[in-house]
């Protein structure tokens, strides 16, 4: 560990006095903790790891002590979770809206242009979907100048870290039961994270609203599944099948028709997935579709383009793509642009533009691999969100829990999983 811990400046007033001992204690405290409760990831160094059982863990990157977070804006992201819930299962519904606003980005992107195809031919045959299962997150920063709550995305598919989220802040609760005191801190400002239990409480519903004993939960992970046809399945639950990577061959796709063909609710449908896109959102964002479907934000007009290459800093390109790591930034971003300016290229309709949002920077103490790093770091706060619905009923539409994820300041991307970020919990202030 570096000396900079002694005479950082973070957000806790106390911190100031910290000892470079009582850190230590700590850290030794939490990678413990995290070993004995499953705060755990595969480890990409041991080759058995994700084959045999037991086999090559090692503990989830985090932080070591929650983030500061004004409980307004906490309340505020947890009342909107409801909101997008609907708003994602009304657009869902409007098939034409679908294939419309995502044409020009089907003739430029295989891979939406594939989710298309499957929604065309549900549109064709008339699937229904009567129930309707939505596990849904939105991510928001906190912009440091404006104090807005601002959204970075809506995930409608494979929501990740419902489960380590909620270690996290048992960690970290539990880490401020017992240094609490020293550190000024205390662990009843720490949200409770329910996320874990109400997504398979979600699920199960699901489950009994398809209304048949015999039937399964199937979930659908990374590394090829093909055998989906031989049971009863009641809900399919994709944690893979955002990414093209997860479609190495034609039978992936087969697979992804048959269950969308199935009478099995699936979560996400394909009319979840692409309302969840990050197209999608910019349409949504557009001023007359927003009044259509009541949200705000984001951006899309002709003289952005010349404005970003101006001013690459103050924007983010983003592709049809999830799972971190995809955004282009800065002078890349600047470059394609003017490349794509030049060629007057189709290509930009596989991207979205966003304005970049730049939350405040506080001091952090990251853990990754047993190491520890002291930063200048930026949080995302997620919010996870449950829906389900049987026809006419609404049974489910909630908030439920939250992943709070933070990074050092000069890293562009935010993923977890990804390498760039550490899990956080939240501290309401
Ligand atoms: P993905 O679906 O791959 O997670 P995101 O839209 O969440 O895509 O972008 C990945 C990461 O990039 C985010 O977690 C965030 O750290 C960063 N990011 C995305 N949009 C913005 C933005 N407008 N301003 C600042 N950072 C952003
Ligand atoms: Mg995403
Ligand atoms: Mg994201």
């Amino acid at each position: 560990m570096d000396d900079q811990i002694n005479n950082s400046e973070t957000s806790y007033s106390s911190w100031d006095g910290i000892l470079h001992k009582l850190v230590q204690k700590i850290v030794y405290e939490a990678l413990v903790w995290s070993s004995l409760h499953g705060l755990v990831v595969g480890d990409k160094a041991d080759q058995r790891s994700g084959e045999v059982p037991g086999v090559g863990l090692v503990h989830a990157p985090f932080a070591l002590l929650p983030k500061s977070f004004p409980r307004t804006h906490w309340q505020q992201a947890c009342e909107l979770a409801p909101i997008f819930n609907e708003l994602v299962d009304r657009v869902s519904l409007d098939g034409k809206f679908l294939q419309e606003s995502l044409s020009r980005t089907k003739k430029v992107d295989t891979f939406t242009s594939r989710l298309l195809d499957i929604h065309s031919k549900m549109l064709e045959i008339n699937k229904k979907e009567e129930i309707r299962l939505g596990l849904h997150r939105s991510d928001y920063m906190l912009d440091a100048q404006t104090k807005d709550l601002l959204q970075i995305e809506l995930n409608t598919i494979s929501s990740s870290f419902p489960g380590l989220s909620c270690l996290v802040g048992k960690l970290h609760k539990y880490l401020l039961d017992h240094y609490g005191n020293r550190l000024g801190l205390d662990s009843a400002q720490v949200p409770e994270n329910t996320a874990v239990i109400q997504y398979a409480e979600a699920l199960a519903s699901a489950w009994k609203e398809f209304n048949d004993s015999r039937a399964v939960i199937m979930i659908v992970v990374q590394k090829d599944e093909r055998n989906i046809c031989d049971q009863v399945v009641a809900v399919v639950y994709f944690r893979a099948g955002y990414t093209p990577n997860d479609y190495p061959s034609e039978s992936e796709w087969h697979a992804r028709l048959l269950v969308e063909q199935s009478s099995a609710i699936k979560c996400p449908s394909i009319s979840y997935h692409l309302a969840g896109t990050k197209k999608i959102q910019q349409e949504l964002a557009r001023a007359n579709v927003l009044e259509r479907q009541e949200l705000y934000d984001f951006l899309d007009n002709s003289n952005v383009i010349d404005n970003a290459i101006e001013r690459p800093d103050s924007y983010v390109l983003k592709p049809q793509r999830e799972g971190g790591g995809n955004n282009i930034y800065g002078d890349d971003m600047k470059e394609v642009l003017l490349k794509w300016k030049r060629k007057g290229s189709d290509e930009l309709s596989a991207y979205i533009l966003m304005q970049r949002i730049f939350p405040a920077v506080s001091r952090s103490i990251m853990v990754r691999n047993g190491v520890v790093h002291q930063d200048n770091a930026i949080s995302e706060l997620g919010i996870y969100g449950a829906y389900l619905r049987n026809k006419e009923k609404v049974i489910l539409n909630d908030h439920c829990g939250y992943l709070m994820r933070t990074k050092v300041s000069s890293s562009n991307e935010g993923g977890v999983a990804a390498g760039f970020a550490v899990l956080d919990s939240v501290y309401l202030t």
